[in-house]
């Protein structure tokens, strides 16, 4: 959709009222408790916030559930302050994909879980880059891997993960809580966040942009989405509209990174921009972040090979 047709759009959902705060309209369980790290969402399926990617959690008497890891110190306050965990240990650690923001507290969380999954690509992934970081000694990885599904019943929660890269990765997978009505989408939300687009991680921004549009399709009205980074006047979890509001801003990212391209205008050229246009609000981390996300954008549509 281009920017004009989803202001006029936005505009007729305002007037019509169905455009309200996406964390309101999705997250009524509550607010963060008292630690502000834990907010409970649905049906025993929450968020921790610290530093890096959130992680989703499911607790409940039967069951205890992590999704990612963050980083060691925050994987110990996670696993402290687990609502209801009682020393109980994980039943299973799930990793969304590789980057480190999501899998450097794996060495705190997989020795007190029972099951640790992750997609088939996400070690090799995750080995690939701890050689280019350096971070080898310090990585554990998924011992159960998966290719297309992965599904357990676990207390009164059904959860299954699914391969859904590439997009932001090679080895991106959504994690649905079925019966909670909420699912993990990784890092294929950066809510009102400038992305990472990692192309040597087998990124593709076409695929990504396909799969943001589809995916509210295959969930319900009221899914609740938790997203790995999001604004902090926005929040990591929302509704479908999120999903479409990032498609939007990767597809201008990519018509801008095309219209370039076919006035050859060089990458070095293309790469010196500081932002996109009519997103001032969305957060930039830093500037490295944009301009490694337009080199690979620039990567992908003139078919640089991935090392
Ligand atoms: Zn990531």
């Amino acid at each position: 959709m281009h920017r004009r047709d989803f202001i006029r759009s936005s505009a007729l959902l305002l007037g019509a009222g169905l455009l309200t705060r996406p964390r309101l309209a999705a997250a009524p369980a509550g607010g963060p408790d008292e630690s502000g790290r834990f907010t409970p969402l649905r049906r025993g399926v929450g968020t921790y916030v610290a530093r890096g990617g959130t992680i989703g959690w499911l607790a409940s008497p039967d069951a205890l559930l992590a999704v990612d890891s963050q980083f060691p110190d925050t994987a110990r306050d996670f696993l402290q302050g687990l609502p209801g965990r009682d020393d109980r240990a994980l039943d299973v650690l799930i990793n969304t994909h590789h980057h480190p923001d999501h899998t450097a507290g794996n060495p705190v969380l997989a020795p007190a879980a029972a099951r640790h999954v992750a997609h088939a690509y996400v070690p090799a992934l995750q080995r690939a880059r701890a050689e280019r970081d350096l971070t080898l000694a310090k990585q554990v990885y998924a011992t159960e891997l998966f290719e297309r599904t992965w599904r357990l019943d676990l207390g009164d929660e059904t959860v299954e993960a699914r391969h859904v890269g590439p997009a932001h990765t090679a080895g991106d997978a959504t994690v649905h809580f079925q019966k909670a009505n909420v699912v993990h989408l990784g890092d294929l939300v950066f809510n009102r966040v400038y992305p990472v687009i990692d192309h040597p991680g087998g990124a593709d921004v076409q695929a990504w942009i396909r799969l943001l549009r589809e995916l509210p399709s295959r969930y319900e009205r009221d899914t609740i989405y938790i997203y790995g980074h999001g604004h902090a006047a926005h929040g990591v979890t929302g509704d479908r509209r999120d999903l479409l509001v990032f498609a939007d801003f990767l597809e201008r990212l990519r018509d801008l990174v095309q219209s370039e391209i076919v006035v050859r205008k060089p990458r070095v050229q293309i790469l010196a921009r500081t932002g996109l246009p009519g997103y001032a609000d969305w957060e930039l981390p830093n500037t490295a972040r944009f301009r490694d996300a337009l080199g690979a954008v620039y990567d992908e549509l003139t078919g640089a090979d991935i090392e």
